[in-house]
């Protein structure tokens, strides 16, 4: 390796090494967060506690080898992201180290300290200049535009706190290390404006108002945009045993989710897990588009066999690129698999800095951790212009937890539950019983719901939320006669309840239970979801009258256009418009016969 490069640097002494911990003294100007290079190798580490003249430094790399008395260098830099085109498809490491090109640096494990660029600086971009020369600009405003991907164009902002007049700006072919604009400031100095910018990870970006979240974001997965819908801008959780779901639930919302990128933190869930995500990841087809999934996405892996330290680091780095998106008004979403490995970092770093223990041995600061990363998602009107109008962007993050035999009493789920807004409780038995997406309707809620219903019932239909508090009634009138069936057998409950149980099996079967797989099923429309459920509330609340009339409840069970029901999920988009009505007026044509002939046995 070859010796730091900037003249100012702080060198001191390794004086313990524990684990992926050192501590170093000799270093007086040193700041909490500052990115070092530890030892011979140059190991990347970053301060995490700042004690009399000693520092504590979280190392990124495996620390075998270190010793006492080998030096540590300050870069005076906290730790950050590199900001600029060429991150959208990337697939980075904790600390946005390209995995691709460290395997092409140096083999398929990352040698200790390979000196690697997070963006590719040789790589020439299309640069199209928006601003003109003469012009006022801010923070935040555009400057030009590059087309980064067929999916995703990158506008290039004036940085935060920048403030003046462009002197000058280019259009043309560029790399992100070459000048493309200079901006005079007020006080006469020239800023010199490139493609790309490092940000630190750990604060956020700033933007100029913060809403509360107000739209959908549509994930085409019926039991999520039907009962439990998440808004753009919002904060879910998924916590999940092991195989109830929880890869394929992340995978439907990358795929289908309606965001203009994806960000996914992988958190060391074992490592051969990881793998499966960066060899499925990029295989995955964005089905809007046609072209690959990493068109749109940008995926950070830590698999378990990288140090733990790098994992902590992991969910903000995520965080910072999502928010860098945002900034230019996108739709982002950001997926955390799994927060409880990343808090379980947290936990070994707090142990080995002898801090006192909180619940289960997490740290105290365990929940206000969780709250710093998700409190950075949200609907904001961003900082700065576009062509003089302003902007709005959203950044959406869902988080995976994954307790131990899936009890949701632990610290790191608990933490979560108190931050987030919605919640989809996936289900072991669900998922044993092979209903899929195994989200339980019982245990799951989501606290953007009557604010969506609105958007829905304006958007969509007018009954959308009346239709959804009927349904919600039926699955948990279902739960409550389950119990009686249970003590009396089905036989000695009225006809009424069986009904409703009967609805409520064609709502879990019919409507809830969604195939993944499935070319047709695995994305529904909202049209397509409404008509879907208000065919099976028809058949029930017209199946109710009709019992009424002395039709009955075996024929109502057993009606021919239940099976046509039950098919509609196979309905293609293109169809529904022709087959659903088709559907309704055999539903109205079989009960009014029905209904007939119960009258006429009565005469
Ligand atoms: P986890 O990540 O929670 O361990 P997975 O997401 O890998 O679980 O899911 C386990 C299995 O469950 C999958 O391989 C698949 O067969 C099935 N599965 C999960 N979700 C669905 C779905 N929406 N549709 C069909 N099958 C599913």
């Amino acid at each position: 390796m070859t010796q730091p490069r900037d003249e100012k640097i702080i060198k001191g002494t390794i004086v313990k090494v524990a684990g992926p911990l050192i501590v170093a003294e000799g270093m007086p100007d040193i700041q909490m967060f500052d990115v070092v290079r530890v030892g011979r190798d140059q190991l990347i580490g970053e301060v995490i506690e700042l004690r009399d003249d000693k520092a504590s430094i979280q190392v990124y790399e495996e620390t075998a080898g270190l010793g006492p008395g080998d030096p540590v260098y300050s870069t005076g830099e906290p730790l950050s992201v590199e900001l600029g085109p060429g991150l959208i498809g990337g697939i980075y490491d904790g600390i946005q180290r390209p995995l691709t090109n460290i395997y092409k640096a140096a083999g398929d494990r990352i040698t200790r300290g390979v000196e690697v660029l997070k963006l590719d600086p040789k790589k020439e971009w299309n640069f199209k200049a928006v601003a003109r020369s003469g012009e006022k600009v801010t923070g935040g405003d555009v400057l030009g535009t590059v087309q980064e991907t067929e999916a995703v164009m990158q506008k290039i902002m004036v940085p935060p706190r920048i403030e003046g007049t462009v002197e000058w700006i280019f259009d043309g072919t560029a790399t992100i290390k070459d000048v493309i604009a200079k901006i005079k400031t007020k006080d006469g100095r020239i800023e010199e404006i490139r493609m790309s910018r490092s940000w630190p990870v750990r604060r956020g970006r700033p933007y100029a108002e913060k809403f509360a979240p107000n739209e959908p974001m549509v994930t085409g997965q019926r039991v999520i945009d039907t009962l439990f819908p998440i808004a753009q801008g919002g904060i879910a959780a998924i916590p999940g045993p092991f195989g109830s779901g929880k890869t394929v639930v992340q995978h439907q919302l990358a795929k289908w989710a309606d965001a203009d990128i994806i960000v996914y933190v992988g958190c060391g869930e074992r490592g051969n897990e990881m793998t499966d995500v960066l060899m499925e990841f990029p295989e995955l087809k964005d089905p809007r588009t046609g072209l690959s999934l990493m068109e749109r996405t940008v995926l950070i892996a830590n698999t378990s066999d990288m140090p733990v330290a790098a994992r902590e680091a992991s969910i903000y780095t995520g965080i910072t690129i999502a928010e860098y998106f945002r900034d230019m008004g996108y739709k982002v979403a950001i997926m955390a698999d799994s927060t409880s490995r990343w808090a379980e970092a947290l936990r070994e770093m707090s142990g080995r800095l002898e801090e006192m223990p909180g619940e289960e041995g997490y740290p105290a600061y365990l929940a206000s951790r969780l709250a710093e990363f998700y409190e950075r998602a949200g609907f904001v009107r961003c900082i700065g212009t576009d062509e003089g109008k302003p902007r709005y962007g959203t950044v959406s993050a869902i988080g995976a937890v994954s307790p131990p035999g899936g009890d949701i009493s632990e610290p790191v789920s608990q933490g979560t539950l108190r931050i987030v807004k919605v919640f989809w409780s996936l289900s072991a038995q669900l998922a044993y019983r092979r209903h899929f997406p195994a989200i339980d309707w019982l245990q799951s809620y989501s606290l953007y719901s009557d604010r969506l219903y609105e958007y829905y019932d304006r958007q969509v239909n007018e009954d959308w939320s009346r239709n959804v508090k009927r349904t919600m009634f039926i699955l948990q009138e279902e739960a409550e006669l389950d119990e009686i069936v249970q003590l009396v057998g089905f036989d000695a409950i009225a006809f009424k309840d069986r009904m409703t149980l009967e609805c409520a099996q064609s709502i879990r079967d019919d409507y809830l239970h969604q195939s993944a797989f499935d070319d047709i099923d695995t994305y529904s429309s909202l049209p397509k979801q409404y008509q879907m459920l208000d065919m099976i509330l028809a058949w029930y609340y017209k199946g109710l009258d009709a019992l009424k009339a002395g039709v009955p409840f075996q024929k109502l069970a057993a009606m021919k256009v239940r099976e046509r029901i039950a098919r509609m999920k196979y309905v293609p988009e293109n169809e529904i418009a022709v087959k659903f009505p088709k559907i309704r007026t055999e539903l109205d044509t079989e009960m009014r016969e029905l209904t007939d002939e119960a009258l006429e046995a009565e005469d």
